[in-house]
């Protein structure tokens, strides 16, 4: 059985020049713990393996393609060269892992209906987007900032976009579906966090957020301001905060929900008559010390589902088209994309 394989953000380094930091954080796994404590844990600090799914992967794959696309002359990014190289990114896919094949055929969907999947996803891309039209800044750009709390904030932005005229554009592809309005604030947390580590790192809020979403053909796009993004800051604080009282305290509870549908540890999970698996022990530390891949802030490796929220769709609405957001879950943000 084939496993995630690592994610970028676990394979870089994370220097943060004279700085001990008290551990670090993703947007995605931070969701984890609002989702459900005990996923977070089974995650970060047991690192449980998870297998892969074919929904997973194929994000990756769409990702991968939409990354590549942008490598060629900007008259070449049509439909016909993004669907044409499906086969071989598939190829590198699984020439770097064999075991991914055994996702496909006896044990899951045939491999030709799946690439076909692929390259819908990515017509429907052409829909919402001209990439003959677009010149990315930076793609699978790593980011990350040092929070006064001394809480490493990380991750990886699919595409950023800059204007002539230094205004930022923070672009996130999603092969689900787009969520309801009641779920988008949730959608965008994400990139409300990358936002915030651009504002911190850059000095620049970014203009829009975007997430595209190649299930349906939507673009949810949100203006964030320096309100927005102190509030999300405040957050991600209190969420770490909850995080490290669950550490000490060793209290981390099952929290059920739409998404125990997808969660790969029920047969280990109280809420489904499972037991956990006893704790690592953990070294003690100078919380002054420790370092940002330790069991506190130290993140499991995902890429393609959990971490790019593919496959995982807690609420699959959406009609498709383009929907401007106003977020309203922490403080009223009036007046934002009229
Ligand atoms: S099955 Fe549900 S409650 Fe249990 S760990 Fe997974 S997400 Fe949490």
């Amino acid at each position: 059985m084939s496993t995630i394989s690592p994610s970028p953000a676990e394979r870089i380094s994370t220097p943060v020049d004279g700085v001990d930091v008290l551990g670090a954080l993703s947007p995605s796994r931070a969701g984890d713990f609002l989702s459900c404590p005990l996923l977070y844990r089974f995650r970060t600090i047991d690192r449980l393996p998870e297998p892969t799914s074919v929904d997973a992967l194929r994000g990756t794959l769409v990702h991968k393609v939409l990354e590549d696309l942008f490598d060629l002359p900007a008259g070449d990014r049509t439909p016909d060269r993004a669907a044409a190289m499906v086969e071989p990114t598939w190829a590198a896919l699984s020439a770097a892992d064999p075991a991914l094949e055994e996702l496909f055929g006896a044990e899951g969907p045939e491999i030709a209906g799946w690439l076909g999947s692929c390259r819908s996803s990515l017509a429907r891309y052409f829909t919402l987007e001209d990439p003959r039209r677009l010149e990315p800044a930076e793609r699978e750009a790593y980011v990350e900032t040092v929070l006064d709390s001394r809480l490493l904030l990380r991750g990886f932005i699919d595409r950023l976009d800059v204007s002539p005229d230094g205004l930022l554009r923070v672009v996130d592809y999603k092969t689900s579906r787009s969520p309801s309005e009641r779920f988008e604030a949730k959608a965008l947390f994400q990139l409300r966090v990358y936002a915030l580590i651009l504002w911190r790192t850059r000095g620049v809020v970014p203009t829009v957020l975007q997430l595209v979403y190649l299930g349906n053909g939507e673009i949810i796009s949100y203006r964030p301001d320096v309100e927005d993004l102190l509030a999300t800051q405040r957050k991600v604080e209190a969420i770490w905060a909850a995080i490290r009282v669950a550490e000490e305290s060793g209290d981390w509870r099952p929290s059920t929900g739409p998404l125990c549908r997808f969660c790969a540890h029920r047969a280990v999970c109280p809420a489904y008559g499972g037991t956990p698996p006893p704790l690592p022990v953990r070294e003690v530390e100078d919380p002054g010390t420790i370092d940002p891949g330790s069991v506190l802030g130290g993140e499991r490796p995902q890429v393609g589902g959990t971490e790019r929220g593919e496959g995982v769709t807690e609420d699959p609405a959406g009609a498709g088209g383009h929907r401007d957001v106003v977020l309203d879950d922490e403080h009223p943000a009036p007046g934002r994309l009229g």
